[in-house]
């Protein structure tokens, strides 16, 4: 069997969710991605708003799903109390995140999954539910081995890696490595999220604001397009989608900011295939670059 990782894109709006006519091709889901591992595991990344559809389109019963979550603001867990398998016995659903020295995972996305912000408690849930805090060595998802690392954020927050046989990706929606840092110049060493992205085939990366908004936002967490780009470019990713779009950013908005990545991927010595931002629905396999 070839190793191949299918991903497909079910929310990647930042923030909050933003549904509307100006939003219908980008979409206003919050982050979710789904990976298709070659024997058919499922891996889903973030479980934002995106995780209610992705839920649906999971009819196989018994399911066992594995949900790794970047860290805990609401925009990446906001789905997991519509998440339809999880209201079935059979499913097993493993649920990773960062560790805290507050509070356990369980008790922290408890939070969340309580009284008064939610009618069901986490032990009411119907499914067979683990939560395990992801460890610094490297571990096996079916035949994907996963890492994970500590990136620049407001708060705990990891990025992730997924290899299989050859192919690789990796997944860091919310990420300002540009705080602190130069891009263009640092050692790798001294560049969050380097090591965790270097040479992935498939790059998600965060890219909230323009060059142009990002002078209000310094120290928010999230990285404006030329940093995104040369971040990407610094690790030598494969591909990239642009990823946790600003609320306020319309369809017609981010194409013309499609348009302006293009432009300055190229001016860093990329190709046009590489880059695109990341759209709701989307399906990639990881590894084969975009059609022309
Ligand atoms: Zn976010
Ligand atoms: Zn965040």
């Amino acid at each position: 069997m070839t190793a191949e990782m299918r991903v497909k894109i079910w929310g990647s709006r930042g923030s909050v969710p933003s549904p509307g006519p100006e939003t219908t091709r980008y979409g206003g889901n919050t982050s979710c991605v789904q990976v298709t591992l070659s024997d058919g595991t499922i891996v889903v990344l973030d479980g934002g708003t995106g995780l209610r559809s992705l839920g649906l389109a999971l009819t196989d019963e018994p399911a066992r799903v594995n949900i790794l979550l970047t860290h805990l603001h609401l925009d990446h867990i906001q789905g997991l109390m519509f998440f339809a398998p999880a209201f079935r016995p059979a499913t097993e659903l493993a649920i990773w995140g960062p560790k805290a020295a507050e509070a356990s995972l369980e008790d922290r996305i408890g939070r969340y999954i309580s009284a008064p912000l939610s009618p069901v408690e986490v032990r009411e849930l119907p499914c067979h539910v683990s939560f395990r805090e992801a460890p610094h060595s490297e571990w096996q998802i079916g035949p994907a081995t996963l890492r994970a690392a500590s990136v620049t954020h407001r708060g705990p927050t990891l990025g992730y890696r997924l290899t299989e046989g050859d192919k690789s990706l990796c997944f860091i929606p919310d990420h300002e490595p540009a705080l602190g840092a130069h891009l263009d110049t640092d050692e790798p060493e001294w560049i969050s999220g380097f090591e965790l992205a270097h040479g992935a085939d498939l790059l998600i990366h965060d890219c909230q604001y323009t060059d142009a908004e990002y002078p209000n936002h310094v120290g928010w967490g999230h990285s404006r397009l030329s940093d995104a780009l040369l971040f990407a470019r610094r690790v030598e990713a494969g591909r990239v989608l642009l990823f946790h779009h600003d609320p306020l950013h319309t369809d017609d908005f981010l194409d013309a900011l499609q348009g302006r990545a293009i432009d300055r991927w190229t001016e860093l010595g990329g190709h046009p295939a590489q880059i695109e931002l990341a759209c709701e629905r989307r399906e990639v396999e990881v590894g084969a670059l975009q059609a022309a």
